[in-house]
């Protein structure tokens, strides 16, 4: 095994998830885990003089306290949750106004390609799509309007890497944009895009950080106060807050966010080398892997790897999905990130709704499996995926 077990995690990491914004104090009954707050409406003393809580959409208590410990993890000073991935970039792009022009990575995940074409860009948002992993790229395409970089690090599905501090760096000296980072595959625990130089973080809490696969939830964090106001209220303007409910899940979900990363990037790690050693598999595609074009980049601004890889299984379509119909313990079901092992093929799930000519370009082609590795034995699942690659590829 390469180095990959040697990285430090960032300082706290775990006594945070476990304690920051969950002070017993902050309840009348001294509660060691936050109440679940459903209450839409909170008394006041006088009218306009409150505890900081009005109404549930601008404020509750249970969303607060998750916040806090998000804003902690991503080494921020503000977090805001909303109802999902989707609906924070969805705030993140009511920062810009019509005639802006917005950089995105590429390859990003389908739904983000779907929501900056198809909604954004009618709204008069002006979007360029373009490969970020080289910086001459992003260089060449800033425009005098240019007001947002969005890139995500590692890509879904391919896992290219973008250099978060070159990127942040180039932005910040020829325009004012801000840059987003969607951290979703890394999770707060193995990257930190604030500490890199990006301005904002942006999560799909859906996937690693509840890792239950039983909440859709999204989040930013940021450390400049400004911008945590503004999106503040955007967060309330706009409502696209999440449940109490839902909040106490991704809570409690993130006191075992270190324990869980750790084990998803040893079996991650054990799967894709299992996977490289075939001789029914083309190319295993795994950030962790000396083969990996950027594993030195890889190395520099991650303090490991979570438990996502791709392969391109030998042959097409019909035996890639031969292995996904095969597999016993993968579920083959879109999503990612939960304790339970995931597989899918992107071109026909996840990134049906990128343009066929914009996924040949991307390399999503019908050969490319993804799998979100979960937390079940390692040997059962090697096991399985030496069953499935068995009945699939002769
Ligand atoms: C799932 C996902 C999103 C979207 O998040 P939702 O919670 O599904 O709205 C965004 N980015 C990445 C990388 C994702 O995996």
């Amino acid at each position: 095994m390469a180095a990959s077990h040697n990285f430090t995690p960032f300082p706290h990491f775990a006594t945070n998830a476990i304690h920051e914004g969950q002070e017993p104090e902050q309840w009348k009954s001294m509660a060691v885990v936050p109440p679940i707050s459903t209450s839409t409406t909170f008394k006041q003393f006088a009218p306009a003089e409150h505890t900081g809580f009005e109404y549930s959409r601008s404020g509750n208590p249970t969303r607060k306290c998750l916040e806090t410990c998000i804003a902690s993890l991503e080494g921020g000073k503000h977090a805001l949750c909303y109802a999902s991935g989707l609906a924070a970039t969805l705030n993140v792009v009511h920062l810009l106004k019509q005639g802006d022009h917005v950089i995105s990575m590429d390859d990003v995940y389908g739904g983000t390609n779907r929501y900056f074409r198809t909604c954004a860009a009618p709204m008069g948002i002006d979007i360029s799509f373009v490969d970020c992993t080289n910086i001459e790229h992003v260089e060449k395409a800033l425009k005098p309007n240019t007001k947002m970089v969005w890139i995500e690090t590692p890509t879904n599905p391919t896992l290219k890497l973008v250099d978060i501090v070159a990127v942040s760096k180039l932005v910040h000296s020829k325009t004012d944009a801000f840059v987003v980072v969607d951290n979703t595959f890394m999770s707060s625990y193995f990257q930190r895009p604030l500490e890199l130089g990006a301005d904002m973080v942006m999560h799909s809490i859906t996937k690693y950080m509840n890792g239950h696969s039983d909440v859709v939830m999204g989040a930013l964090a940021v450390k400049d106060d400004k911008l945590a106001e503004r999106l503040r209220y955007l967060q309330n303007a706009i409502g696209a807050v999440p449940s109490p409910f839902d909040c106490y899940l991704v809570n409690r979900g993130l006191k075992t966010l270190a324990l869980r990363m750790k084990q998803h990037m040893i079996s991650g790690m054990a799967v894709a080398r299992f996977l490289e050693k075939s001789p029914k598999v083309v190319k295993v595609v795994h950030p962790g892997l000396e083969s990996h074009p950027q594993h030195e980049l890889a190395k520099q601004q991650m303090r490991g790897f979570s438990g996502m890889l791709t392969f391109y299984i030998k042959g097409g379509k019909q035996e890639a999905s031969t292995f996904l119909k095969t597999l016993k313990i993968f579920t083959l079901a879109e999503s990612l990130g939960g304790y339970e092992s995931l597989c899918e093929l992107p071109s026909v799930q996840t990134h049906a709704s990128v343009p066929d000519d914009q996924r040949e370009k991307l390399g999503i082609s019908d050969s490319l499996i993804r799998l979100s590795v979960g937390l079940e034995d390692i040997d059962d699942l090697i096991a399985d995926i030496d069953q499935a690659l068995n009945a699939a590829v002769p």
